[in-house]
């Protein structure tokens, strides 16, 4: 059966319908599906092949019971998946994300947006998804631990370097790969680059925990770039206080501009006097080490503002502070309608988004409108999978490269990835229009290969 449905909002409706309570998967979907219609006009073999009603059904969906016992010997069960989205162009690949909001609909968003970004990043991956939702934040290393041995032993059955590789997100880093790459090994006996993230010393690549947020970095400077600008000098609004905001922050300081706000989900910090070297270490040491909040910034630094969250507010004061620049990177729809209207009222005019699909629709409409420098999440956020493809590339070879030789190729993929969205929306008639340019050209990869394959 060809695609049937004669309209955007018809096809979203179908998809509505078939996925009811996913209000994230309809979300990147209606995003996607609507930018790719003229394409879909274009080439009606796509429409004859059932392409987009076949790119939204993942290709496997995985749900499994993941019981542990924590430090006092009670007995906890928490759900785990992995969404397998789409493996035309290569093993499925895409993060881990452990948080207590974590549920299906939002693994299949994920899961739907990263089948497009791992396209645009000119590497073989498919796109996949999962993660649990589980809550590593007040549980001791030991609970960490019991509960990612847990974990793998039913996902290490569905994954493996050829077909599946997954990755860090929220609530996964260093010390939870680790872990589970560790039971990973001692189940399969077998030491392959199943996951990527891991320590240097067995088979991680330098500059993976730096890349989302140096890419997303880089991605900002490109844009400027098209207004012979740079980021010398920019005060930036940053939100979340993770790996990506921690690394988008020191590349920020890298170019000579100024982060000044930080957040978590308690609350945010405003620094008039900007975030420096100094006080970023201190940050990464307060996240990474002592897995604090980011309130004892303004205990530590006197001249910093802390504001915990208000929940009565209709909009996020982080994003009402004047700015140039604003690297969303805490997590989805962390900027709203208001949000997007008080970051151009405050002069903001480059949005480059570490985080996956900050922005609702009316947000990113209004960035649209205003024709500001705006690169969305599977853009610009691209560079942690990328770095993540090379992880990849390093393991089957058997050897690392330097700190030097990954972060040129990642700065190289960046700048295909930009030059893919800016040219693809200008070939579009939509110049300037990153949504639009990146989703078009990520598509049409994916779509092309899935007609070379045939009709699985
Ligand atoms: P981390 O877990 O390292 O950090 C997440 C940060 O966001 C924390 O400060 C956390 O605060 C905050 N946060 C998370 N959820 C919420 C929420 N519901 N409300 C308010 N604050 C919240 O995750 P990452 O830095 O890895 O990921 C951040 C974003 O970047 C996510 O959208 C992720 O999907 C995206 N991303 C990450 C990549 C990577 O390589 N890590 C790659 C591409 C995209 P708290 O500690 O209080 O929860």
């Amino acid at each position: 059966m060809a695609t049937t449905a004669k309209t955007v909002s018809e096809f979203v409706d179908s998809v509505k319908a078939k996925n009811p309570a996913q209000p994230e998967f309809i979300q990147a979907v209606d995003e996607v599906v609507e930018s790719i219609w003229p394409v879909l006009e274009k080439r009606p073999e796509y429409r004859k092949a059932s392409i987009i009603d076949r790119i939204v059904e993942p290709e496997r969906v995985i749900m499994f019971r993941v019981p542990w016992v924590d430090d006092s010997g009670d007995v906890h069960v928490n759900r785990g998946f992995r969404i397998e989205m789409n493996s035309a162009i290569g093993p499925y690949k895409g993060g881990l994300r452990f948080h207590p909001s974590v549920n299906l609909g939002i693994l299949k968003f994920l899961a739907f947006e990263q089948v497009v970004k791992n396209s645009l990043t000119t590497l073989p991956m498919g796109g996949g998804k999962g993660g649990s939702d589980f809550d590593p934040k007040g549980k001791s290393d030991n609970e960490v631990m019991k509960f990612c041995q847990s974990f793998m032993t039913e996902l290490f059955r569905h994954i493996g370097p050829n077909t599946d590789v997954p990755a860090g997100d929220i609530g996964v880093g260093g010390r939870e790969i680790g872990y589970l790459f560790g039971q990973y090994r001692r189940i399969r006996n077998e030491f392959t680059g199943v996951l990527t993230g891991k320590g240097l010393n067995w088979g991680g690549s330098l500059i993976r925990p730096e890349a989302t947020g140096y890419g997303a970095v880089y991605f900002a400077a490109e844009m400027l770039g098209t207004r012979n600008e740079t980021l010398e000098g920019k005060k930036c609004l940053v939100s979340g206080s993770g790996n990506v905001t921690q690394y988008a922050a020191e590349k920020l300081l890298d170019l000579g501009a100024m982060p000044v706000t930080f957040s978590d989900s308690s609350g945010w910090i405003l620094d008039e006097s900007g975030i420096d070297r100094d006080k970023l270490a201190f940050v990464m040491e307060l996240k990474n080490l002592k897995r604090g909040r980011i309130k004892e910034y303004a205990d530590k630094f006197p001249g910093a503002v802390y504001t915990p969250v208000d929940s009565s507010l209709d909009y996020n004061p982080l994003w009402d502070v004047k700015a140039d620049c604003a690297f969303p990177s805490a997590t989805q729809n962390e900027i709203n309608a208001k949000d997007a209207a008080n970051l151009i009222k405050n002069g903001v005019y480059v949005v480059s988004e570490g985080a996956n699909m900050p922005t609702v629709p009316e947000g990113v409409g209004i960035f649209l409108d205003k024709k500001i420098l705006y690169g969305p999440g599977k853009a610009a956020n691209a560079g942690g999978v990328a770095t993540s493809g090379l992880e990849m590339s390093q393991n089957s070879l058997r050897l690392s490269w330097t700190r030097e030789e990954v972060d040129q190729r990642l700065q190289g993929i960046m700048k295909a990835i930009h030059k893919a969205a800016f040219e693809t929306a200008e070939e579009f008639g939509m110049p300037g229009n990153y949504v639009a340019g990146a989703n078009i050209a990520g598509f049409i990869k994916i779509a092309d290969s899935m007609l070379d394959q045939g009709v699985i």
